[in-house]
């Protein structure tokens, strides 16, 4: 069964790391962003629902890169 956050059907896929806790906007996604080290690292959640506004609720802040507007 695919995995929904390695599939990418997801738009918002957040980097659970502690010294991270970011969000990533996959629809904008850029080299920077390290994806597929995410994924590696198994550190890639999903939100439901799958929205920016759920993840900044949940303690992850912008990525830089593809969303912007850190707020730290
Ligand atoms: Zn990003």
């Amino acid at each position: 069964m695919a995995n929904p956050v390695t599939s990418r059907i997801i738009r918002f896929l957040g980097n659970s790391s502690p010294s991270h806790m970011e969000v990533h906007d996959l629809h904008n996604e850029k080299s920077n962003c390290q994806i597929d080290e995410i994924l590696r690292a198994k550190h890639a959640v999903g939100f439901r629902p799958d929205t920016l506004a759920q993840a900044r609720s949940e303690g992850y802040d912008n990525c830089a890169y593809c969303i912007g507007g850190s707020t730290r």
